[in-house]
């Protein structure tokens, strides 16, 4: 993009989105990913420019532990939505994907036949450091695909740290693929996962595994009815597929749908998008207020002054909040 000539670029870019032309959505995309203040600046005036498209798609969250079969299932269950007629898109956070040897996630070459397909789209984890980072990389990416007419999105994570949450607070529907039994029963009850599931899926139910797949379900549906669901309109279902033989997939369909459904007549959709824009809101501000002061030179030496008194006992953490205001004041950054 040339300098101080963003503006027909961005209408440009903009129509070919809403036109469906795969180039320039994954130059967009790239925009967004990109850390260039002209680019990042680019990437909000798109995002403005096609928010009046955003918001159509049913956004669905789903997560699990490496080797579960997200990506076995993704496929095969896009593959399933294509052929009735939607266009899908899968996104990935994984926070600790890295440039080199590329994403753990949303790897084209996990999900062969989504990527190969005119209405599916999928695109690998963004690969900045931080979650925090990542995470807006992936909504504003979401926004995009939104406005590029995919109707389905799935966002998938890693079942491990924070990104679940962070996932979580992006979609309309949480799945949670678990294994069957392995000794460990309800982990992710442990882990808390569940407790932020709209449903919960053993996958693998399939050969010698059906029976042990069904008591895990068992055990699930007891110990999800002793907490608190997610919404008062929706009991988190459990269910048993087998991603790979495409075994129960139209029923795990059949739920996210009436969720879907169900919230929408109740206003809790809405409601609850409302609540997530406001959060994101408040996290990017929180973001590129802390971009603002460590990117200048003198408020950083002071941060990086109080923040090594405070590591070693001889400043008061918020004492040395103070310090840092102060000098953010004195520079007006
Ligand atoms: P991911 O790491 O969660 O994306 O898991 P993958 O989709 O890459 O699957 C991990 C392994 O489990 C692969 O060898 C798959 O072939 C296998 N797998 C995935 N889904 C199923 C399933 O439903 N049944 C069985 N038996 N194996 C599966």
């Amino acid at each position: 993009m040339r300098s101080g000539d963003t503006a027909p670029d961005i209408e440009v870019i903009a129509n070919g989105i809403l036109n469906g032309d795969r180039a320039l959505l994954a130059r967009a995309i790239t925009l967004v990913e990109s850390t260039r203040r002209d680019h990042q600046e680019s990437a909000r005036a798109l995002l403005q420019r096609l928010m009046p498209h955003t918001g159509k798609a049913h956004r669905i969250g789903v997560t699990g532990v490496p080797g579960v079969g997200k990506s076995t299932t993704i496929d095969q269950f896009g593959r399933n939505l294509i052929s009735d007629g939607h266009r899908i898109a899968v996104l990935a956070v994984d926070p600790t994907s890295k440039r080199t040897g590329g994403s753990i996630l949303g790897d084209k070459t996990r999900m062969t036949h989504l990527a190969s397909d005119p209405n599916g789209f999928v695109r690998p984890s963004p690969t900045s450091g931080t979650l925090g980072g990542v995470t807006r990389k992936t909504r504003e990416t979401l926004l995009l695909v939104e406005a590029a007419g995919y109707d389905i999105i799935i966002v998938e994570t890693v079942g491990v740290g924070q990104s679940e949450v962070a996932v979580a607070d992006m979609v309309d529907f949480f799945l949670v693929l678990l294994l069957p039994g392995g000794g460990d029963e309800l982990q992710g009850i442990k882990k808390g996962i569940v407790e932020i599931a709209d449903m919960i899926a053993i996958n693998k139910a399939d050969g010698d595994k059906v029976r042990l797949a069904e008591r895990s379900a068992a055990d699930y549906r007891n110990a999800l009815a002793l907490l608190t669901p997610t919404s008062p309109n929706w009991q988190p279902p459990v269910v048993t597929i087998s991603g790979r033989d495409n075994v129960g997939l139209d029923v795990l369909w059949s739920k996210i749908d009436a969720h879907n459904q169900r919230l929408t007549a109740t206003g809790e959709l809405q409601q609850r998008r409302s609540l997530q824009s406001v959060r994101w809101m408040k996290d990017m501000l929180t973001e590129r207020l802390m971009e603002r002061i460590t990117g200048d030179g003198a408020v950083a030496d002071v941060m990086a002054d109080a923040e090594q008194r405070v590591q070693c006992g001889e400043l008061a953490p918020s004492v040395a909040v103070d310090a840092i205001l102060a000098a953010v004041d004195g520079t007006s950054v």
